[in-house]
């Protein structure tokens, strides 16, 4: 047997690099497809990203988030799962390289793996003004708010203690919105009969965004229906004011230094580095920019007619991301959707009951 014939003879290697939303849907929608996947992330859990701002602000605790992968795919024998960080692409030996050296074969490479923080060109400001993507982002983030409201408590220097119970968030994008007004809500209904020093209802929460409105994505009057809402619970927005300096004690916005021990960073996004790993074009957030007829326009493709499930369907996406196998549980009926802003939490997590905020808001910072 020749070695062509001996792969062919194989069933269809699928490697996925990512189990984030991305990752998993793409490895749900390939169930019943002739392949064997390898489903690579660098963590050894799924993240349910929407409710992190719940997580850092101490009303979800990691757990309800958070899933493990091999747990998630246990029922599904032809995916592996490798807990490992991919440190390249060899688009030409088809392979993906990983931390401790090794090398692994694809056939069909997806890759998924999400975004980062942009600062800018200021990556200095990250220690000072951490984001908000990972677990280990929310739970430094609830450490930081937590011991801000204890510090407060014990400081007797006025304008020490209004530093202290200083919140600033940049970016009034929807991570900036959401945590401005749960902070809000915690310091005005959550904390307050916890201290006997401090009154909570004298913290400040500065929401500062460069652009002209917060939710820039979203239509105008949504838009001012937010800022408007925002106000209501006593949250400072400051619009069209680019911050320009961050440091541990303060914040430069518009000219204006604010003191505050506590700024947290929903500004901007940069895309991992997948572009890199592949030579191929991308924007200036680093987004590898894809072709509808070719995933990747420097990359060559198996033709469809090499992959059975791929040829059978020529009115549907050829990206297996976009579309389900024949044979998949479920059938075809799902179509993709390229819309959604609203997050749906997963069934079995807690939701943001005053019961929920009262059970966890004094959690372990
Ligand atoms: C705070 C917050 C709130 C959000 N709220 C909403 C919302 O309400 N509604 C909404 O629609 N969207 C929301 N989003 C956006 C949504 O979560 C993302 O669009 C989605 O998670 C992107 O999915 P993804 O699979 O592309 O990337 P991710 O979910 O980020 O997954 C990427 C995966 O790749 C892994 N990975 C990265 N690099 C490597 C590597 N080199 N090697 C191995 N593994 C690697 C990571 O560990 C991760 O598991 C929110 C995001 C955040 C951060």
């Amino acid at each position: 047997m020749t070695e062509a014939q001996a792969r062919s003879a194989q069933p269809h290697r699928v490697v996925i690099v990512g189990a984030g939303f991305g990752g998993l849907e793409t490895t749900h929608r390939l169930a019943g497809a002739p392949v064997n996947i390898t489903l690579i992330d660098r963590r050894n859990h799924h993240l349910f990203q929407p409710l992190l701002y719940q997580v850092a602000t101490a009303s979800l605790a990691t757990s309800e988030i958070a899933w493990p992968i091999r747990y998630l795919l246990r029922n599904r024998p032809e995916v592996t799962t490798l807990y490992a960080t991919v440190t390249g692409v060899d688009a030409t030996a088809k392979c993906v390289r990983l931390d401790d050296g090794d090398a692994l074969p694809y056939d069909t490479l997806i890759l998924a793996t999400g975004a980062r923080h942009a600062y800018f060109g200021h990556d200095e400001w990250e220690p000072f003004a951490p984001g908000l993507k990972t677990l280990e982002d929310a739970t430094t983030l609830r450490r930081r708010i937590l011991v801000a409201f204890e510090r407060a408590e014990r400081e007797t220097d006025p304008e020490r203690r209004a530093a202290l119970l200083t919140f600033v968030i940049i970016g009034a994008g929807p991570t900036g919105v959401e945590l401005a007004g749960t902070i809000a809500e915690l310091a005005q209904d959550t904390l307050p009969p916890d201290f006997r020093n401090i009154d909570t209802h004298k913290t400040r929460v500065v929401l500062i965004e460069a652009g002209p409105r917060v939710l820039a994505g979203f239509p105008d009057d949504l838009s001012a229906y937010a800022q408007r809402s925002l106000e209501s619970i006593g949250v400072e927005v400051m619009l069209g004011q680019p911050v320009t300096e961050c440091t541990a004690d303060s914040v430069v916005y518009g000219g204006t230094r604010l003191d505050t021990r506590t700024i947290i960073w929903a500004a901007g996004v940069r895309a991992s580095p997948a572009a890199e790993w592949l030579g191929a074009p991308a924007d200036r957030a680093g987004r590898l920019q894809v072709l509808p007829t070719s995933p990747c326009p420097t990359i060559p493709t198996s033709s469809p007619s090499a992959i059975p499930w791929l040829s059978q369907r020529p009115t549907e996406s050829r990206c297996p991301a976009l579309r389900r196998p024949p044979n998949s549980r479920g059938g075809m009926s799902r179509k993709p959707s390229r819309r959604g802003c609203a997050a749906t939490p997963p069934p079995h997590s807690a939701t943001s009951t005053p019961a929920a905020w009262r059970r966890s808001a004094n959690a372990r910072p």
